[in-house]
């Protein structure tokens, strides 16, 4: 059970390249030792296919944290699906003029972005038309098909941060997830 999760999504990767690039990100992530399997998965306690390894702290921000547990499992997810940051949500905003989204327009336009494809929306307040995925804000939602989850880990570091996205792809987004 996990009550926190940090996400990092890749909003370019195609649904048919993403198990090789997961794959190819869990070999970079064990070889850092920053996550090793999980040789004893508990469908509630630890579900996810790794646990962090002996060096995770060298990917969190606050080296307080350099000893003991850093977090629960991390899962690498390869398939389409909605990334929430449940009760944090906080609608996004525009990239050019900071308006919010329209909540209600902003949950709907997801699903859309699930079934099909990246919608293209443009501000009511500045008519900048940019995809849904620009939109800026830690607490929005995005559809992916390649993301690595943390859960209940503590903030990353911007160093990991910046050299797991390099890893994942070009257009990468953080969701902090609240359950
Ligand atoms: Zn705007």
């Amino acid at each position: 059970m996990s009550d926190s999760a940090i996400i990092v999504a890749e909003l370019t990767t195609s649904a048919e390249e993403a198990p090789a690039r997961a794959a190819a990100v869990a070999d970079w992530l064990l070889d850092q030792r920053i996550i090793q399997p999980n040789d004893q998965p508990d469908p509630l306690w630890w579900p996810s296919q790794y646990i962090p390894g002996p060096a995770a702290a060298a990917a969190v921000r606050d080296l307080r944290h350099n000893t003991g547990l850093i977090g629960d499992g991390i899962d690498i997810l390869d398939h389409r699906q909605v990334h929430d940051p449940g009760g944090n949500y906080t609608p996004p905003t525009c990239p050019n003029c900071t308006t919010p989204f329209d909540e209600d327009a902003h949950i709907t336009l997801i699903k859309t972005w699930l079934d099909r494809t990246e919608p293209l929306v443009t501000c009511e307040n500045c008519a900048t038309a940019t995809l849904l995925g620009d939109w800026t804000g830690p607490w929005a939602i995005h559809v992916a098909n390649l993301a690595v989850r943390f859960h209940n880990w503590p903030p990353l570091s911007d160093t990991f941060i910046l050299e797991l996205g390099d890893r994942l792809g070009p257009r990468c987004r953080l969701i902090h997830k609240r359950i």
